[in-house]
């Protein structure tokens, strides 16, 4: 189903020094089961499974997926693989804190354009050892069980394969335990790969390791099978006889009776007889490790389907790592408008252990979101497959007047030009590193809107330094919130990187939005609490 051949990756600095990050990669990954990607850091391992995922172009070689080369793939067949076969969960836990774990699944469902029922939310819930955490808020959660919603929601889409890079990176060891069970249980039915640099671990959870270092496949192991489909019986026998191991119970004291079975099986071995004591750890298994045979590895390859993508890989990360930012993503809009919906609508009452939409609600009005976006979606497919598409259903005025009389809320329109309104080209005006862009910062603005003194105070906005343009063609006001990315990321004029601290630092400068240009001649306060994003605007990878 999935293979890697030569694969390359090279990483261009700006200072113009290659790094080779992938040496030409060729793996061939079972259908199911546990693989480890081990390594030290900065040997590739995220490398690899960026490309694996789909996240990520490589420079040479190919993936094959489903029989199918990524020669001769598109940017949808990617898009389409990505959201219908991967599921992703990396170290930070892709959790969204404001929202109840019951919630936070609900809201996966929806994006993947289905309703969310109870009962599949408490079905997803089991699958992770979490049934009856639903209406728990993530802070109220240790570390593993946050990680095991993440899972619980990569779950959703019912993925072949699931990827995770460093998921137990930010555990410590009992709770990384639990995570590690969880995914080896899900491993007994799908493809899962772990980025990890620990190898203890590996060597407990993984039925394959395969070791980089420098961008080389330096070992491949795998544990030998036949040890691997019995190991989850030892909780069960006091005496399990494996190849050339004899594993006891931990904690059970050998009969006499057991004495002679381990002497018959000595005979019949003819060889060294190791003697283990199982760990209690269920996942866990005394397999030993053989070169890994790839050629007994056969594929049993349906067509690959070819399914119209929701999500297009600018905003794979974004998604996950976005929450309800103050800017134009699509699909968190269409969450906002699922909650908009909730929360005007939702009077049924539906039974059962779990109730998502009065969840959802109270969550919305527990945190005290006083700012929603709201935008036009349509739902277009069959019955058996349907998404909520945002693209190009615009507002219209009148749309607008009936929203804010039926919701007698304030809300309006943003005008957004037929063109990708990146901040410059990033480059040119504010250097934010891919990092920084896929988490609560900026990297482009929702769109444009006029402003008067009237509508300040109406909105409760108000300036903070400068002043609002006065209808000259290239004067721009910016919401502060855009003003936090070149804080963050600097103004760049030319070479030079100009560190903005104050907001007048900013005015007064020319910056670039899409191909056109403009003056900041002022900034105001939209009272967005930025703060409820700072978790977000940390280096997503993690340290390593
Ligand atoms: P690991 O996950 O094993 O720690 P990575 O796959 O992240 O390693 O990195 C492999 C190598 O590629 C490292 O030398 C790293 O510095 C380099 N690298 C990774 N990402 C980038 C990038 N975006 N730009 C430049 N070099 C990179
Ligand atoms: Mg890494």
């Amino acid at each position: 189903m999935l293979e890697t051949k030569n694969l390359k990756k090279v990483y261009k600095t700006k200072k113009g020094v290659s790094v080779n990050a992938l040496n030409g990669v060729s793996i061939k990954f079972p259908e199911k089961g546990l693989v480890f990607l081990l390594g030290k850091s900065g040997s590739g391992k995220s490398t690899l499974l960026n490309l694996l995922g789909g996240l990520d172009k490589y420079d040479e070689g190919e993936i094959i997926i489903k029989g199918v080369s990524s020669k001769d793939f598109n940017q949808s067949h990617f898009d389409s693989y990505r959201n219908t076969y991967v599921g992703f969960i990396f170290q930070e836990y892709n959790v969204l804190e404001e929202f109840t774990v019951g919630a936070n699944i609900a809201l996966a469902i929806e994006l993947q354009g289905r309703k969310a029922s109870d009962e599949e939310i408490n079905s997803i819930l089991t699958k992770v050892d979490l049934e009856g955490y639903g209406d728990r808020k993530p802070n109220e959660l240790s570390g593993g069980q946050k990680q095991r919603v993440a899972i619980a929601r990569a779950l959703v889409k019912n993925p072949q394969i699931i990827m995770a890079d460093e998921p137990t990176g930010a555990l410590d060891s009992k709770t990384g335990k639990q995570v590690l069970d969880t995914l080896k249980k899900l491993s007994e039915e799908k493809l899962v790969i772990v980025v990890s640099h620990d190898r203890e671990f590996a060597e407990t959870y993984g039925d394959r390791i395969i070791e980089l270092a420098d961008g080389n496949i330096i070992e491949d192991m795998e544990k030998s099978v036949k040890i691997v489909a019995k190991q989850r019986k030892i909780n069960e026998d006091n005496l399990q006889f494996n190849d050339t191991t004899v594993v006891v119970k931990k904690g059970y004291h050998l009969t006499e009776d057991d004495r002679i079975k381990i002497n018959e099986y000595i005979d019949r071995v003819n060889s060294n007889l190791n003697i283990k004591v199982a760990n209690e750890n269920q996942g866990g298994s005394t397999g030993e490790f053989v070169k890994t045979d790839e050629s007994k590895i056969k594929y049993q390859d349906r067509e690959f389907k070819l399914i119209k993508s929701k999500l297009p890989l600018k905003n794979a990360f974004k998604i996950g790592a976005s929450s309800l930012k103050h800017k134009k993503i699509r699909l968190t809009i269409t969450i906002l408008l699922s909650f908009v919906a909730f929360t005007l609508f939702a009077l049924a009452d539906t039974f059962g252990n779990y109730n998502h939409i009065k969840t959802c609600t109270k969550s919305i009005v527990d945190s005290k979101i006083k700012y929603a976006t709201v935008s036009k979606s349509i739902k277009v497919g069959d019955g058996t497959y349907s998404y909520w598409n945002e693209y190009g259903n615009y507002l219209s005025k009148g749309d607008l007047k009936k929203i804010n009389k039926e919701t007698g809320l304030n809300f309006t329109g943003v005008i957004t030009p037929n063109e990708e309104l990146t901040l410059g080209n990033i480059d040119t005006n504010v250097k934010l590193t891919k990092n920084d862009s896929y988490c609560a910062y900026a990297n482009s603005v929702s769109g444009f809107t006029t402003l008067d003194n009237k509508k300040l105070k109406e909105y409760n906005y108000k300036m903070i330094a400068g002043k609002l343009p006065e209808g000259k063609n290239n004067d721009i006001a910016l919401s502060e919130y855009v003003f936090e990315t070149f804080k963050k990321a600097g103004y760049v004029n030319g070479n030079k990187t100009i560190k903005i601290n104050d907001y007048n630092d900013l005015v007064g400068k020319e910056i670039a939005i899409g191909k056109s240009k403009y003056k900041v001649v002022g900034i105001f306060d939209t009272q967005v609490d930025l703060n409820r994003y700072k978790d977000l605007s940390g280096d997503l990878k993690g340290n390593s």
